[in-house]
């Protein structure tokens, strides 16, 4: 798949502008007649193995245009303030798990809702229950705030997008009372740890 670097912030597929994103991955699949192709998953609804499938390499990508150049993920995953507690989501309308898109005459009410992106924090959700931010305006001043790394080094970063998810769509109730002001959360890290175990120790898992 020929990629194309435009600007800063879009990528050309297809002849298709494109945000980029951290959180969209591509993976494998057969199609109909055993060839090799790609889909592109945009992991913030439920990581690589779960979450909604954008497009499909070979086909129409305008969908995944308009969804991913619309979403707010992005702008937040490249601030400046982006934050290694954070944990955006994005929740699309049941029934849209999965390309091809079904007819306009047999869509739902439900599917052409918008996709809702929620903004949870590691240490924070629990404040907010299913009622999560819809921006990173709280982020702003937080005394946790930690450089978030490549989405990569972070640990459990797809179990914990799911939980988020769940969280936001009410499947999981918060039973733990609020963090972020307990004893356990200003514990001083040993100094003999390495930077794996101190980054580990800034995740509230
Ligand atoms: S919908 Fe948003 S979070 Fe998902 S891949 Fe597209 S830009 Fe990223």
């Amino acid at each position: 798949m020929d990629h194309i670097p435009t600007t800063k912030n879009c990528i050309v597929i297809q002849e298709t502008a494109i945000r980029c994103c951290e959180l969209r991955v591509e993976r494998q699949v057969k199609d109909a007649e055993g060839q090799d192709q790609l889909e592109y998953v945009c992991g913030a609804s439920g990581g690589p193995e779960q979450g909604h499938v954008l497009g499909k390499s070979g086909e129409d990508l305008s969908a995944m245009a308009a969804i991913c150049n619309a979403c707010p993920i992005p702008d937040a995953l490249e601030s400046h303030r982006a934050c290694l507690q954070l944990v955006p989501v994005r929740r699309f309308p049941a029934g849209q798990r999965v390309l091809p898109v079904i007819q306009p005459s047999q869509q739902s009410d439900a599917d052409n809702q918008p996709a809702e992106a929620y903004f949870p924090c590691r240490w924070f959700y629990t404040l907010y229950r299913r009622d999560q931010p819809r921006n990173c305006d709280y982020c702003q001043g937080c005394p946790y705030w930690f450089p978030r790394p490549p989405r990569e080094l972070i640990p459990d970063y797809w179990p914990e997008t799911r939980k988020m998810l769940r969280i936001v769509s009410g499947e999981e109730a918060i039973t733990k009372p609020p963090t972020g002001f307990t004893p356990e959360a200003r514990r001083i890290p040993d100094k003999s740890w390495n930077w794996w175990q101190r980054l580990r120790d800034k995740i509230h898992l």
